[in-house]
């Protein structure tokens, strides 16, 4: 099953015990020094940077390691008002209990489990004593929740005196003698991966998926492990007879793209395994924004309307360019004399969509068209993140659906010919303002 485990390219020489850290001469099972069956071998082992790691049922390891009775016992946090499983340990899953189940069914799966409240304050305590110590391994830490992050551990071999493979498996063993829970570990060349490999072996896991072996390993492997392709939309996938990456990896960009939009685009680089997505840093650009300064004063919701989406295209060119999504949508505006008035509103998903963008943007600002008038008109996306879950595909509301794949298209047309190829009704033929001047600020 796990492919990547048992590469065939394993070179002896790249090889370490995960326990003793002591590097591996021979292809022994057990680490030749301290006979630890927690072995890593791998021939791109010492190339590899790019690393993602999650706590293993972090709320449930947080309770046990404060309740030791609890420890060999099936353990549920979760309960409360939702009444659902927030997380079930080991013990648990073994029952059959999952995470978001119904308590009621999971008490069924296992009547002996002990439910634990959840206290959000302690998890998020303890997060954040796992993120310091990331961040002493390196500034490129990009959290994704409260219990897992990437890294990004190029060129800090110098610092630490090993190289990115070693100081993982160093960190695990770290949080768990500092810190009292078992993390997970992957380590590959990009996000995607990287991900998909800190999920192998779960708990106390540490799987290596390398370049050599990355299109033949995702080929056998379900469309669900792909970002972004949900329950839903593995639902309209399979429609189309496609269940495994690899039947992806026989498609023509320009067939995806035309059938599923912006995620066809998706689909198709990274069931290649590419991903040239960079790790951000938590303490990165805060926002992306776009504004304008009129040359006259505008006081009109039907003037102020193609500048409104001229400049969320420009936005959300600058969020896809980045590989990055915002969460809040805010508008600013500056009225004749002066004074500033901004307006935000937090969507339910991150989104770098230009069309998610101006129609929340349009709805703010229809609440200030008073006749007043305006100046200046900027939008931007706060609360950034990776674009991992930005824009998922929202099979309820058919016509959101219908705009982001017209979106997709648009891009790829811009991509070939050029921004000023196509425009939108209504920026269309609107002249000196629907390319306002250049004015942007982070
Ligand atoms: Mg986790």
């Amino acid at each position: 099953m796990f492919a990547v485990m048992a590469a065939p390219v394993n070179d002896p020489e790249h090889g370490f015990c995960r326990d003793c850290l002591t590097p591996q001469r021979s292809r022994a099972m057990r680490c030749e020094r301290c006979g630890s069956p927690r072995i890593v071998r791998h021939a791109e082992l010492y190339s590899l940077h790019l690393a993602h790691i999650d706590c293993d049922a972090f709320y449930a390891a947080v309770e046990k390691r404060d309740n030791p009775a609890l420890r060999d016992k099936p353990v549920i946090v979760g309960g409360g008002k939702r009444g659902v499983v927030s997380t079930a340990c080991y013990i648990a899953r073994i029952h059959g209990v999952r995470s978001a189940m119904p308590m009621f069914k999971a008490l069924e799966a296992c009547p002996e489990a002990i439910v634990v409240k959840p206290d959000m304050e302690k998890y998020v305590r303890v997060g954040r004593e796992v993120r310091a110590m990331m961040l002493a391994l390196t500034p490129l830490v990009e959290p994704i929740s409260i219990d897992e992050a990437f890294l990004d551990l190029a060129g800090t071999e110098k610092l630490h005196g090993l190289p990115p493979a070693l100081v993982l498996a160093r960190f695990a063993q770290a949080v768990e003698k500092e810190i009292g829970i078992t993390v997970s570990a992957g380590l590959s060349y990009c996000k995607f991966l990287a991900k998909i490999a800190s999920d192998f072996r779960k708990p106390r896991g540490y799987a290596v998926i390398g370049e050599e072996e990355a299109v033949s390993f995702l080929a056998e492997q379900p469309v669900t492990m792909i970002w972004g392709v949900g329950k839903a939309f593995a639902e309209v996938l399979a429609r189309d007879g496609i269940r495994m990456i690899g039947q992806l990896q026989k498609m023509e960009r320009s067939d995806l793209m035309g059938r599923y939009g912006v995620m066809g685009d998706r689909l198709y680089r990274l069931s290649r395994g590419e991903d040239d997505r960079r790790v951000h840093p938590d303490h990165d650009a805060k926002s992306v924004s776009a504004e304008t300064t009129f040359d006259t004063d505008i006081a009109k919701m039907d003037d102020l309307l193609p500048v409104l989406r001229a400049l969320s295209e420009k936005v959300s060119a600058r969020l896809k360019k980045a590989g990055i999504a915002g969460r809040t949508v805010v508008l600013k505006l500056k009225s004749q004399d002066f004074k500033l008035r901004t307006r935000n509103r937090q969507l339910a998903d991150p989104t770098r969509l230009a069309d998610r963008i101006f129609s929340t943007g349009l709805d703010l600002l229809r609440r200030e068209a008073d006749g007043t008038r305006y100046r200046l008109l900027g939008i931007g996306v706060s609360d950034l993140s990776d674009d991992e879950k930005a824009d998922p595909p929202d099979l309820v509301d058919l016509q959101s659906r219908k705009r982001a794949l017209a979106e997709g298209a648009i891009d790829t047309l811009r991509d070939k010919f050029g921004r000023k190829a196509v425009e939108t009704g209504y920026t269309f033929g609107k002249g000196r303002n629907a390319h306002p001047p250049e004015h942007l600020d982070d």
